[in-house]
């Protein structure tokens, strides 16, 4: 009798003592799966080289395009986990008519604590934004093992374990705060996919996504040899691992001087915005990257572009009203979707001004004003206001008694499937964004812009460009002529 009551107490306790929760079980099968929870605590370094794609992520043809790719070449991923520090170390190679021009660019991107940095070809390093820097942190976890490394400290919190299709799903807060979704195969019990949510100014909240496949065993782990990377539905990274090293030399990850030793980068710069009264009722706003155009009517005023950002569009629109406070701002044409180009179209939302675009992009504005941004709320969040939206298929005539603009789709541009130009016929200035950049080394999209003025018989004097200063339309036909003839 008294064997059997010890022994029942023996037993109770034992099962007590391993019983792990639901969401403790999914992270235990995901380390046995991968080699162990003890193999997985002793990893320090990880080293990932491969080859691959990285998409062109709000830059390319369309808003749904994804055609353009950069391959990549020579990628080194290094991670030491316990130091939290990173880097990735790749040459890319655009696919497409780059504005920067085709040929391989080195790109150093690393992430050491709270700074985040890049080091530029020439060796110039510089701190990267508290917000990229942030992402790149999330990324460190985007691995097997270091997301299931972080979810087996005791100090890491693990909610809402469940099962979707074939996958077991936990939610995973690490002990610094950081929090993902971290998916297995129901079968293999291998990590499938990774999850954070972050802000990005254009798309709101969205997910970034990293799926795993094809693991291969490495010193005693599974690891896998394809990681895949989403931002919302667009695919920014695919890799395929040529060769993966775990606990060997991961060299000197820590941040450059330059880049150790500069300020926290804590958003965009603050707005300068200057204006110039190209003509009668003309300003060129300028003063940083971007550029805009006002243009006066005989009751009104619209604005071409609300580049880049809150910040930069916010402070145009007001340097536009402060040149005719009488008359209301009433609309934006936008030239095109990229995301630099289009990063202010939901601050001009927020203050009442319509959206002249391009039909192709009706979609992509409606959606992004009704996107959540519930993680970096921006003026549109905070002043929730419908879209106003007219749209322009080949041509559509702005005029009244003092003024006339013609918006033209610019057709057949490498650039941009579904650009706007805007020509005023009496000033005799073409206003363009991207398709001629006064100045910059490579113009791959000018012969186009020049075709399709010639194809209008528009009578140009004057290039008043979103970036860059105003050039005579002669710069045009010089810079097409040297482009066709290198
Ligand atoms: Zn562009
Ligand atoms: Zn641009």
């Amino acid at each position: 009798m008294k064997h059997s009551f010890w022994l029942v107490f023996i037993l109770a306790g034992a099962i007590a003592c391993t019983r792990a929760t639901p969401e403790q079980q999914i992270v235990n099968d995901a380390a046995s799966a991968l080699g162990g929870g003890d193999t997985i605590r002793a990893v320090r370094t990880i080293v990932i080289e491969g080859e691959g794609t990285n998409g062109n992520l709000g830059q390319d043809m369309t808003p749904e395009a994804t055609g353009q790719q950069f391959n990549v070449n020579g990628y080194t991923r290094t991670i030491d986990v316990a130091a939290g520090q990173a880097r990735i170390e790749q040459t890319r190679t655009p696919n497409f008519a780059y504005f920067q021009g085709t040929q391989p660019q080195k790109q150093v991107l690393g992430v050491a604590g709270d700074i985040g940095y890049n080091v530029a070809p020439n060796g110039n390093a510089t701190r990267v934004s508290n917000a990229v820097a942030k992402d790149r942190r999330a990324d460190i976890f985007h691995h097997p093992i270091t997301i299931v490394r972080a979810a087996l400290d005791p100090a890491a919190k693990l909610t809402n374990p469940r099962t979707a299709g074939n996958e077991s799903v936990v939610e995973v807060t690490t002990a610094n705060g950081l929090a993902f979704t971290l998916a297995i195969d129901g079968t293999s019990k291998l990590p499938t996919r990774v999850v954070s949510m972050t802000d990005n100014p254009n798309l709101g909240d969205v997910a970034i996504e990293t799926t795993f496949a094809d693991y291969q065993d490495v010193n005693g782990l599974k690891l896998p040899a394809h990681l895949t990377t989403k931002t919302d539905k667009f695919t920014t990274a695919d890799i395929r691992v040529t060769k993966q090293t775990v606990n060997g030399d991961a060299g000197n990850l820590a941040p450059p001087a330059a880049a150790a030793s500069a300020p926290p980068v804590t958003g965009p710069p603050p707005a300068t915005v200057t204006a110039e009264e190209v003509a009668k009722g003309v300003w060129l706003l300028a003063g940083q990257s971007h550029n805009s155009v006002v243009v006066e009517f005989s009751d009104h005023l619209i604005l071409i572009e609300a580049p880049q950002n809150d910040t930069r569009t916010l402070a145009v629109i007001a340097k536009a009203r402060e040149l005719r406070p009488n008359k209301p701002l009433t609309h934006v044409v936008n030239t095109h979707h990229h995301f630099d180009h289009s990063g202010g179209i939901r601050a001009a939302v927020s203050e009442g001004l319509a959206v002249i675009t391009q039909r192709a992009n009706a979609q992509f504005y409606q959606d992004a004003v009704n996107r959540a941004h519930t993680i970096a709320p921006d003026a549109l969040a905070k002043n929730p206001k419908p879209l106003k939206i007219e749209l322009v298929d080949d041509g559509m005539e702005l005029t009244d008694s003092a003024m006339t603009v013609q918006l033209y789709h610019i057709d057949g541009n490498p650039h941009g499937d579904a650009m706007l130009m805007a020509y005023l016929p009496k000033e005799r200035i073409l206003v363009e964004a991207d398709a001629f950049s006064p100045g910059a080394a490579v113009q791959p999209y000018a012969a186009n812009l020049l075709e399709n003025i010639t194809k209008r018989n528009l009578r140009v004097d004057r290039i008043v460009p979103l970036h860059g200063t105003i050039a005579p339309f002669s710069d045009l036909v010089k810079t097409q002529a040297k482009t066709t003839t290198d």
